[in-house]
Formats: C-alpha cells, structure tokens, sequence
C-alpha cells in the first residue's frame, strides 16, 4: 500500500523550520501487517514536543525516522493473529505499546514495558519489524506509531479502541498529551482530594496536567510558565493562579500562595532551573514529579539532606505512569461527562503539507495542540 508521511532525514537544522523544512512529506510504501499488526487510516495527528525534541536534536532517535507519535483513526486491514480488532474500529495510538505480558506490564507497571520500550529505543513496531520503505530503503517507526501519515502499520499493542462517537482530534490527544498530563496527576504523584498543586511547563501536557488536577479535586492549582499567553491559557483551564517562575521572588510568592509549599509540584518544562523551582517549591513531606525530557546530558543537583529531612519524594514520570487500554477510556469517560476540557487544548487545525509551519509555531512557543486533520 501506499502512503503519504513526514519522514525526518536529519536533526538539528537550523530555524526557522519552515524554511529548512526538516520533514520531508513522501510518497512511501507501507508493507502488509504482520502478526498482530494491522493497518489504520490516520484521522488526526497532533503536533508534541517530543517530535519537536527529535527535529532539534534533544532527543537523538535512529534516522531516518517517520514522526509522529500523537493519533488517531480507524482500522483498515488486519495481519495475522487479530482477534482484539475488527476493521472499522476506531483507535487512539499509546505511544508505548504494552506487551502484556513482561514483568511490568504483568504488575500493572505497562509504562516500563521492556519490549515496549526496547522497540522504540530501536524504532521498530513491538514486534521488531520496520514496515515503512521508499524503493526498499526502510525507515525506523516513531514510537510504534508513526502517525504524520495518511496511513500507519502498527501493533495492536499500540492501540485502544475507543467510542465511535469520539470526534477524532480530540481521541487523539488521550494518546499523549491527555495521557501523560493527567497520569502524572493521578498516577505518579497520587494527588489527593483538596491538596495543593503547582505545574510548571503549559505546553499541551503541562495544561492537560491542569485538566487532570482540576478534575481530581485540587485544591488551589498554581501554574508556572515564563509565557504570559500560556499562563492566561493556564487560568481559563482552570489554574487558580499563575506565576512567572523566572521572577527572583517567584518561590517566595508561591510560598506565601500555599502556605509554605505545595503537596504536589510537576515539571514538565525540560529545564533543570524549571525542575529545581518545582522541587524547591514541594513543601515537606510532598511530592515532586517530572515528565519533561531534557538533553540526555542535563544534571540536576540537589541535596539529599532535603530528601530525607523533609522527607520529599523526587519522582520520574513516563506515559503518566499509565495503562493505555485501562486509562485511556477512562479518562475518555471524564471528557464525556464535561470534566476534562479537552477540546480548549486545539489551537490549530492543520494539513499534512504544513507540517514544517507548525513545528516553527511549536518551537516559537505560539502554539498549544495543533491538529493535522486527514481526510
Ligand atoms: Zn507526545
Ligand atoms: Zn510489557
């Protein structure tokens, strides 16, 4: 079969993208599914900066390299083996496929899946196939997805079936932004009912981070960016109050918010000095999360006199500590009920060509989710 896909041939050229156009939009050859595999039509893709981090050179991945790790869409054709799908089904795509049956997966742990991640590190599908070509020349799977693309094979461990009635661009956000942001609330840092909250970094995970918070039941949800626009987008979300964490009395004012520190403080901005913020501004006994994935080479230092006398707990957080196929519809069901504002995430609406503008828009920090939507 063949497709349409942005395929990346090299990191780190220069900005603005929208003149060294880093991703090549090409006519490619997608091979049938194998086992357990099958072919989805793509809907909608959203535009995150974890391909952002791959286009910068951030997060080095095997090149060349179909993007795109944030989709959703219908079931075409089935491989071998599927009995969990049916053609015509709608799927969102996690951007980690779950073996089911590792060590992780078998304790409820499907966002440290071995294989899983052992396919992405390599960019295969799960079951270590590339399925992507131009003329025999194959390209390496964004995180078993590679959604930039009218059409994608894919394991069928990296997908959820979903409620028909779901518009497409907002499925496709559950996969990553909607996933991560509000597994990190609930998942990694366990937010209670009526405690404090700060999350600094209000791209799409950071402000779906004040979605999950907000529906959790936070108490006062103070929200950090060193972008006005994106602290007033941080506000109609539902932030209490934002600050500008690059201010000198930024963490004093926080304190003086929250009573001396809050509960609960996550870091999505991929800067240390932004983590340093969010754990200094973790009040004793709380708890700080991070899900930003910085350069490989960034150091954080801090004092582990602070970890133990005031008993602080530093945590990482990946795929919001989720599992896909229970936590997907779940929280599918909290934006059906009116408590997850999904939709206020969308800042644009895109075609597939336009990709390079977008992108541009991503890095200049003037855009939330854009939406690649495919016919
Ligand atoms: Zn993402
Ligand atoms: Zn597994």
């Amino acid at each position: 079969m063949n497709t349409k896909a942005a395929i990346l041939h090299q990191m780190e050229l220069e900005r603005p993208y929208s003149v060294s156009n880093p991703l090549k939009i090409e006519d490619v050859t997608l091979d049938d599914p194998g086992f357990n595999e099958v072919v989805v039509k793509i809907k909608a893709a959203g535009l995150c900066h974890s391909d952002l981090s791959v286009i910068d050179g951030n997060r080095p991945r095997p090149l060349p390299m179909a993007l795109g790790h944030e989709a959703s869409g219908v079931v075409v054709e089935l491989g071998e083996g599927v009995d969990k799908l049916s053609v015509g089904d709608h799927v969102v795509f996690a951007f980690l496929p779950s073996c089911g049956s590792c060590r992780y997966c078998n304790t409820g742990r499907a966002a440290l899946c071995e294989p899983g991640a052992e396919a992405n590190g390599k960019g295969t599908l799960l079951g270590g196939h590339k399925r992507i070509h131009n003329e025999g020349n194959y390209y390496h799977h964004h995180l078993g997805v590679s959604g930039f693309a009218e059409f994608a094979v894919v394991s069928i461990d990296s997908l959820v079936k979903i409620d028909q009635e779901i518009p497409f661009e907002i499925a496709a956000l559950f996969g990553c932004a909607i996933m991560t942001g509000v597994g990190a609330v609930v998942n990694t840092a366990q937010l209670k009912f009526g405690e404090s909250i700060l999350i600094v970094g209000l791209g799409g995970v950071g402000l779906s981070a004040i979605l999950g918070a907000k529906a959790a039941g936070a108490s006062n949800i103070i929200a950090a960016d060193l972008n006005p626009q994106k602290r007033a987008i941080g506000k109609k979300l539902g932030a209490h109050y934002t600050i500008d964490s690059s201010k000198k009395n930024a963490l004093q004012f926080l304190k003086d918010l929250s009573g001396g520190g809050v509960d609960v403080a996550l870091e999505f901005a991929g800067a240390i000095s932004a983590l340093e913020f969010a754990f200094h501004a973790t009040k004793r006994g709380g708890t700080t999360v991070t899900a930003a994935l910085p350069h490989p080479d960034a150091k954080l230092e801090i004092s582990p006199v602070t970890l133990v006398g005031q008993e602080k707990s530093l945590k990482g957080s990946y795929l919001g500590s989720c599992i896909p196929s229970r936590d997907i519809p779940a929280y599918i069901e909290l934006y059906k009920t009116g408590r997850l504002d999904v939709e206020k995430l969308i800042s644009h609406r895109i075609k597939l060509e336009d990709i390079n503008d977008g992108f541009e828009r991503l890095a200049q920090g003037d855009a939330l989710r854009q939406i690649i939507l495919f016919d």
